[in-house]
């Protein structure tokens, strides 16, 4: 990737030598970001994230388009120097800010709102604390439903939890210029966390591949070690063994299903090539869906069922993913078994009691059942699955639902909308197209959508609007009758 770029030379530590970065002192950073956003005044807005412990500005430089509304916007908030040493991190963020008030990020800044918080650590800024000056390690200062214990870590959690973001990295690094090795890397963290594994490994393959482009190698972790496997008892011989920490990047994927990507920055021209095919992707369609943005719609998939969240917006499908992610422990899917092309079939449910009252029950029983039960006209589905003879049982996802109604109220209705989805085969045609056994035609409100997806499939989705009431636990039954060649003859 050609990059015409000539990286920021600091007054602080070496430019040259190749001994040490060049970087900024914190006055010289706090007047960068000022200049930023006077010179850019329509696309850039300096505030404080929070304070360190010694009551130091943590700055976060926001980057949008302030002339296009924030509804259609993806979110993305980028944190570097959570380790007080770790500089190379923060001088690709101020890269990274430098070439985003570029005319070469105009469509970037239109579509995305992206926050930077490039030195999350100032009070060891200068002396190279690995820790904060309580000697905490703000990175790994994260747990599953507390709040982090230090102010700057905090800052993040707040920053995080008003985004809710479709993207967030954590930069880590060093202060070492290109004389010393250091690996670089994404996706994973090699010491902090055998829980920080991003979950979409393709959308991380193509920041290793950009990087190696312009001649920085990436290390790819398990693959590169040849072992999967988390932390088992007594095989830690066949694990890709790291600490057990909950980092930043665990914290962003578990309370809002943000595609988090830990990455290590050696050479700060490195993070900023990373950090800009990140952004180049979110403002395209990724692998499954039909509209732009980041890999972070899609709540469960089993087979060709697939939960994700409602939306003609980003904001909406924010607010629905959120919503559904909370809840997924309580999801039931039930789909047609030995299902034949041209036919299929699955319900969904809230009630993790479906769960024992659906599993192996044969169709056409089930349907007649259901039918009554919902108050619904199953009729025409029942009569299409009968042309389908080895269609006959449902199964349920092979993970039993664990909803506690005492660590979180469940859920009865989704409140920002449900879309669920069925993968149909490649060069499908849907004929009919069922919910809750009437047929419906296409909308992005309260019907059906349906493409081809990037790697072959065809893809219907059923957009269910927000239930603000309901009686008892919401509950679906979506089926499509279509058409597709045979898979050995399509070209
Ligand atoms: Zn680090």
């Amino acid at each position: 990737m050609n990059l015409n770029w000539t990286p920021r030379v600091w007054s602080q530590g070496s430019a040259d030598s190749g001994d040490l970065l060049s970087y900024p002192s914190l006055p010289e950073l706090e007047s960068f970001c000022r200049k930023l956003q006077s010179d850019f005044s329509g696309y850039v807005v300096l505030e404080e994230a929070g304070r360190s412990v010694r009551g130091q500005p943590i700055w976060m430089l926001t980057f949008t388009d302030q002339e296009v509304g924030d509804e259609d916007k993806q979110r993305v908030l980028m944190v570097g120097q959570e380790h007080g040493q770790e500089r190379s991190a923060s001088l690709a963020l101020l890269e990274l800010a430098r070439w985003l008030v570029t005319p070469a990020a105009d469509e970037i800044r239109r579509k995305q709102r992206i926050g930077l918080m490039p030195v999350a650590n100032p009070d060891s800024w200068e002396n190279l604390r690995f820790n904060n000056v309580n000697d905490v390690n703000l990175y790994a200062d994260f747990s599953l439903d507390g709040d982090p214990t230090q102010p700057e870590s905090q800052a993040v959690a707040e920053i995080l939890e008003l985004m809710q973001p479709e993207l967030f990295c954590s930069l880590h690094g060093t202060e070492f210029g290109w004389k010393y090795r250091m690996g670089e890397s994404n996706g994973f963290s090699w010491t902090t966390s055998q829980f920080d594994r991003t979950h979409s490994r393709l959308f991380i393959e193509e920041l290793n591949r950009a990087a190696e482009a312009a001649g920085f190698p990436q290390d790819r972790g398990e693959e590169e070690a040849e072992r999967i496997l988390p932390w088992l008892p007594g095989n830690i011989h066949h694990s890709y063994y790291s600490g057990q920490r909950v980092t930043s990047c665990v914290h962003a994927y578990h309370r809002f299903h943000t595609l988090a990507n830990t990455m290590e920055v050696h050479h700060p021209r490195s993070g900023l090539i990373r950090c800009r095919r990140m952004l180049e992707l979110g403002n395209q369609p990724w692998r499954n869906e039909a509209v732009a943005g980041y890999p972070v719609r899609t709540m469960f998939q089993q087979d060709e069922t697939f939960v994700a969240a409602y939306g003609q917006t980003a904001a909406e499908r924010r607010a629905s993913r959120v919503e559904l992610w909370a809840h997924t422990n309580q999801f039931v899917v039930a789909r047609g078994v030995n299902e034949p092309v041209g036919m299929a079939l699955t319900a969904f449910s809230l009630d993790p009691g479906d769960y024992d009252r659906w599993r192996a029950a044969e169709i056409d029983p089930f349907l007649q059942k259901y039918g009554h039960d919902q108050g619904i006209d199953v009729s025409e589905i029942r009569a299409a699955c009968r042309r389908y003879p080895r269609m006959q049982s449902l199964r349920c996802d092979q993970i039993k639902p664990v909803a506690s109604d005492r660590a979180r109220p469940l859920l009865r209705a989704a409140g920002h909308g449900l879309a669920l989805r069925l993968r149909l085969p490649r060069l499908a045609s849907p004929q009919r197209i069922w919910l809750d056994g009437r047929p419906i035609g296409p909308s992005p409100v309260d019907g059906y959508e349906s493409w081809n997806t990037q790697n072959g499939f065809t893809m219907v989705q059923f957009n269910i609007p927000p239930r603000a009431d309901s009686d008892g636990f919401q509950r679906h039954l979506i089926a499509v009758a279509y058409r597709a060649p045979r898979i050995d003859r399509a070209t």
